[in-house]
């Protein structure tokens, strides 16, 4: 927590929780907000999640996902927008506990910039400009250095509107 205080990121800590079923909240944390090279990232909509895996979110945020923006589209992030986090249930079509059941994932819809501008995964990854598209691919890449599982529009349907980001990555990542 330590950590993730020194990258900028608000937040608050959360108790330790069993919501029985294999779901948990342990060692997590509500954050507030992320911060980027020179302010501050809002995010929509995210619960409890857990340190390691909010750490790895602060990071991509700034360095992954702020200076694509910046260098790709040409404005800063402002926000970015999620389906949230802490879930539980299954993967879906399977008896297997989803990584959200546990507080391990997050689901990332879209991206706020300083022009006003939204990119989302559901309407940008195919339809937006040749720089949106660029930029949703650039940062999904970045994600796979960082997360342990990264799932997009690629995976199947039930991304296509959004970025599954899963664990932290050690050694090689899942990454579709
Ligand atoms: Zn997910």
């Amino acid at each position: 927590m330590a950590d993730l205080g020194g990258s900028g990121a608000r937040f608050t800590p959360l108790p330790d929780r069993y919501d029985g079923n294999g779901c948990t909240n342990l060692g997590t944390v509500q954050l507030l907000a992320l911060s980027s090279d020179d302010g501050e990232l809002a995010l929509s909509n995210i619960g409890a999640l857990t340190c390691p895996v909010s750490q790895a979110f602060a990071s991509w945020a700034r360095f992954g996902v702020d200076r694509a923006a910046r260098q790709i589209l040409g404005a800063k992030l402002v926000r970015i927008e999620t389906f949230g986090s802490y879930n539980c249930r299954n993967v879906a079509g399977t008896s297997r506990r989803s990584a959200h059941a546990t507080a391990s994932a997050i689901d990332i819809s879209a991206f706020v910039l300083s022009d006003g501008r939204r990119v989302s995964v559901l309407d940008d990854w195919n339809g937006g400009s040749a720089a949106e598209r660029q930029f949703l691919r650039t940062v999904q890449t970045s994600a796979c250095r960082r997360f342990g599982t990264v799932l997009g529009p690629e995976y199947d349907s039930a991304h296509r509107n959004h970025f599954h980001l899963e664990g932290i990555a050690e050694g090689k990542s899942f990454c579709r």
